[in-house]
């Protein structure tokens, strides 16, 4: 019943204002300052807001957050109040303060936290994904924990190699903090792209990547985010991007201008030996990439038109290959037949092949090292839509694959004894880029 009562009489609502431009505050942050009878904030943050509060304004200075806490959950006892913060309420925020405070005094109180964007969603923005994956955050501030703390959590969250998101990194009093933090981050990561960004999506906005050592700790201050780069990053004049690994599964690419430079080259020749723009030619250039061994040319055996596969590919045939090492090379999702042997007198490759029945059907199987598999595959009563058949080695591996190429299937095989996982890997990969771009 008290409960009741005191809704229909009043509300606090802790709200996220933003990093600052009014156009990034949320519709309902919007409304409830709008309507509130008092509004209560530092006032660095009053001054973005406060021509839309219609109420009082009630402003204070940096410090006294509990003051400002205690008269704002008075006066919610019977008006609509909002306590602001910048950002978001939650991130280093006065709505932890505010769930202490109700919790320790056993305040009943109705009240709503509105979320807003915290400093490190704006920066990311601004930056380009800095943060497009797992990160790690800080504040250097010590006010509420000890530094030593501080410091210990520093060195931990370095050592993941994920991007470092710093909040509070500087104050006037506590310049002494970001100084010693750097020198952590050079000792643990190196001497790494950081973004400095000032005053995001607010007056002064200014962003730069610099390295480490180059960060000048008196132009560091309490407006500033920094992001410490990860071993992955993509560094553009006012852009740091981590990626997120899609450029690795679906791009073929040299990264740096060195590697550029060799794969032209290698491309340019390889070019000269086999000509053409057909599937089937660049199928043949990569086995002789991905081998050094200019043979391949002679022994690529084309069972029909590879372009089957691609259309298999297409419409989401599974890829099934024999063993880890072909499925590592690939850069598409498949299942090594190797992880579902049983118990067999067969090699573990070939029992899963069996085991993995009409799994097979219609799918794209790669076999890269196992003859047995390749056996196996022949033997058993499924049909796949096309099979890569590179098995390598002495023993069986030239028979293996003539029972292949006797199969109705459309399939890619080798004469004789040369093949191999990555000779596997490079071809299904060739069909695979071509069945995404077709
Ligand atoms: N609740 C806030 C964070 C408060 S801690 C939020 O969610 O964003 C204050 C720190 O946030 C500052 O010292 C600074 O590191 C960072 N910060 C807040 N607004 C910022 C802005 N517009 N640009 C850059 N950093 C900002």
């Amino acid at each position: 019943m008290e409960v009741l009562q005191l809704q229909s009489q009043g509300k606090l609502y802790v709200v996220g204002i933003g990093p600052g431009k009014k156009d990034l505050l949320t519709l309902k942050a919007y409304e409830v300052l709008k309507n509130a009878d008092v509004v209560l904030g530092h006032k660095r943050y009053i001054e973005f807001i406060k021509d839309i509060v219609r109420g009082e304004i009630l402003e204070s200075s940096m410090g006294k957050e509990l003051e400002r806490v205690k008269i704002a959950v008075e006066l919610a006892k019977d008006k609509k109040v909002c306590l602001v913060s910048g950002g978001d309420p939650c991130i280093y925020g006065i709505a932890a303060l505010l769930e202490e405070y109700i919790e320790m005094n056993n305040i009943k109180i109705n009240y709503e936290i509105v979320p807003g964007i915290s400093a490190l969603n704006a920066a990311n923005s601004l930056l380009g994904c800095s943060v497009s994956g797992d990160h790690v955050v800080i504040s250097l501030s010590d006010n509420l924990i000890d530094w030593e703390k501080i410091e210990y959590r520093l060195r931990l969250m370095l050592r993941c190699d994920v991007p470092l998101v710093v909040y509070n990194p500087s104050s006037t009093k506590r310049k002494n903090n970001l100084k010693k933090a750097l020198e952590i981050v050079l000792e643990e990561r190196g001497d790494v792209e950081v973004a400095v960004v000032k005053n995001a999506y607010r007056e002064g906005e200014k962003i730069e990547i610099k390295k480490v050592s180059d960060v000048d700790v008196e132009e560091v201050d309490m407006s500033t985010l920094l992001i410490i780069s990860s071993s992955e990053r993509i560094v553009k004049e006012k852009k740091l991007v981590t990626p997120r690994g899609y450029s690795l599964k679906y791009e073929v690419g040299a990264k740096t201008k060195k590697a550029k430079e060799i794969a032209e080259k290698s491309a340019e020749f390889l070019r000269k030996l086999v000509p053409g723009d057909d599937l089937r030619s660049e199928i043949v250039r990569r086995a002789i990439m991905a081998s050094g061994d200019l043979g391949y040319r002679d022994i690529i055996f084309f069972k029909g038109d590879p372009k089957v596969c691609v259309e298999a590919l297409k419409s989401g045939a599974k890829i099934i290959v024999d063993v880890e090492m072909v499925r590592i090379g690939l850069r598409k999702d498949a299942i090594a037949a190797i992880n579902f042997a049983k118990n067999s007198e067969d090699t573990r490759a070939a029992d899963g092949i069996r085991n993995l029945g009409k799994e097979i059907n219609g799918a794209v199987v790669g076999i890269g090292n196992s003859p047995s598999a390749a056996i196996a595959l022949c033997e058993i009563p499924y049909k796949p839509a096309f099979i890569v058949a590179t098995p390598v080695g002495f023993v069986n591996a030239a028979e293996a694959k003539e029972m292949i190429r006797n199969l109705e299937v459309p399939s890619i095989t080798t004469f004789g004894t040369k093949g191999g996982s990555g000779v596997c890997a490079a071809i299904l990969n060739c069909l695979i880029e071509y069945a995404r771009s077709d």
